[in-house]
């Protein structure tokens, strides 16, 4: 059947001036097998669907079937190489009758304009394109499969260039990468990433209901869904989950958590008393701090644990989280007494906050000073990354929907940022109440630096610290990382800082 434009519907290539779509219209049933039927519907329309290729130059690539049908997909080739992207599919209903025609491919004048004819010696020999591919697979990670080579023609945005494109997969970090080569220059003119990855949608406390509701009255009703948190929830999207189905992620992994959460079509939208609820705000925050910290420089072979970290949502009845330094777990658990803990995400986060000490020296914290820096490194990293979503009165206040479910009744938070303790006549030798006097002074650098430069030195001082560390190791780090990132501008005022706290002598 030849196809009449005017009787159907038809998108048009602004640029070329070729209709791109054709539909709105349907054969006579065309019996016989669907390769024969989409070739001979082809060649009588060619001239109406005006693809000026020849027909030997689409050639049949495969036959994709759907519930509703079948696609016959034919591919458009210039002097016998396959041009990426250049497409014509010829769509099939199940009564057998053609109902839309899709024409992705590219004028042959244009081709020849700008590809021409090339002899052999104008192309980069086999040494020199694999040597272009060992580099790019050294910058991406390490090798981990064979690597797959093709000549093709790049088309794109109005670009044709002869290139070999390159797939191989690669581990530390895993990706899956497509690079196309220019086979005349050598130019890498695309290069990405296509590991299977997919956004799915989430809600989450941002960081929780004290917060967002600005309410200290608010508590736990046994994990209950009370009408007063509807407000509460933030629609979120979760990045690049992979095709599992499960919250799993380049950052994060939430399937240690008994009867994890999995959705084919990652959909996570729970509320609170749904115990997937806090896998989602533990893959959301999570996930959204390592990209903050990447945001900052750390990123690739300065990354900072810019890797998979487990979590157990729901790891304990005790209303206590930890993170387990020990070897094969590295984990994170987070418990439910009281307020579940992953309801509250400056709990996350400052548990978080122990894992990238021990990424950056594993076993951080022998000494009970280090252990104490620790726990004030987490609650700064909780609240300097939620400041913005804080009124004044809260910005200093950390934990306070957690602090809502204690044992003993409701407190106002569970700890805070702004301790006026001395070193060492207050220490009382517990690390989170002598940590307290760490996240005052860190959140005094905050003060003086900012908060871009002053999470980036606070992050930076840890590569200068050991196993061993105490508060004045800390000190002189945080003095270092200044000097080596932003010239030491601030020594001064830094110092001013650890002196008055008696840190520094
Ligand atoms: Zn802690």
């Amino acid at each position: 059947m030849k196809l009449d434009l005017t009787t159907c519907k038809v998108r048009w290539d602004r640029d070329n001036y070729v209709p791109k779509k054709v539909y709105d219209f349907e054969t006579e049933p065309l019996a016989g097998d669907p390769r024969k039927v989409a070739e001979a519907f082809l060649k009588e329309n060619l001239a109406v669907l005006k693809i000026s290729a020849a027909l030997s130059d689409l050639q049949f690539e495969q036959v994709t079937e759907s519930l509703g049908g079948k696609a016959v997909l034919f591919q458009q080739h210039f002097d016998g190489t396959p041009i990426h992207g250049a497409w014509v599919a010829i769509h099939i209903n199940n009564a057998n009758r053609i109902f839309m025609v899709m024409n992705d491919t590219v004028p042959a004048p244009t081709l020849e304009k700008k590809l021409g004819k090339r002899k052999a010696a104008d192309f980069l020999s086999d040494n020199a394109i694999d040597a272009i591919i060992a580099r790019k697979a050294a910058e991406y990670g390490t090798l981990a499969t064979e690597i797959n080579k093709e000549n093709m023609v790049y088309a794109m945005k109005g670009t044709f260039r002869p290139v070999c494109k390159v797939k191989f997969g690669t581990e530390k970090p895993a990706g899956s990468w497509i690079l196309f080569i220019d086979r005349v220059n050598g130019h890498v003119i695309d290069e990405r990433n296509v590991l299977h990855k997919a956004t799915g949608k989430g809600k989450v406390f941002l960081p929780n209901p004290v917060v967002t509701l600005d309410r200290d009255d608010l508590l736990d009703l046994k994990d209950g869904d009370n009408d007063v948190f509807a407000k509460a929830y933030k629609p979120v999207q979760l990045k690049e989950l992979d095709s599992s189905g499960f919250l799993k992620g380049p950052y994060v992994d939430t399937t240690k958590t008994r009867n994890a959460a999995k959705s084919a079509t990652l959909d996570f939208q729970f509320t609170r008393s749904d115990e997937r609820f806090e896998e989602v705000m533990a893959y959301f925050h999570i996930d959204a701090v390592q990209r903050y910290i990447q945001s900052l420089g750390f990123t690739g072979g300065k990354g900072i644990l810019n890797r998979q970290i487990r979590v157990n949502a729901h790891g304990t009845r005790e209303d206590n989280s930890f993170y387990d330094p020990s070897p094969g777990r590295k984990d994170i658990t987070f418990g439910d007494g009281g307020v579940d803990d992953a309801e509250d995400a400056e709990i996350i986060i400052h548990e978080y906050g122990h894992a990238i000490q021990d990424a950056i020296v594993p076993g951080y914290g022998q000494k009970t000073e280090g252990r104490a820096m620790g726990e004030g490194f987490g609650d700064y990293l909780a609240g300097t990354f939620y400041y913005r979503y804080k009124k004044a009165a809260r910005k200093l206040k950390l934990g306070e929907w957690d602090a809502k479910g204690y044992q003993g009744g409701p407190q106002e938070c569970l700890r805070r940022l702004e301790s006026t303790k001395l070193y060492p006549a207050d220490m009382d030798g517990e690390e989170h109440s002598d940590g307290e006097i760490w996240s005052a002074v860190l959140w005094q650098v905050r003060k003086l630096l900012g908060a871009k430069k002053s999470d980036t030195v606070i992050l930076e001082s840890h590569f200068y610290l050991s196993q061993y560390s105490d508060f004045k190791d800390g000190a002189e780090a945080i003095i270092m990382a200044e000097k080596n990132l932003y010239g030491g501008k601030r020594t001064k005022g830094l110092t001013r800082i650890f002196k008055n706290r008696g840190i520094l002598a």
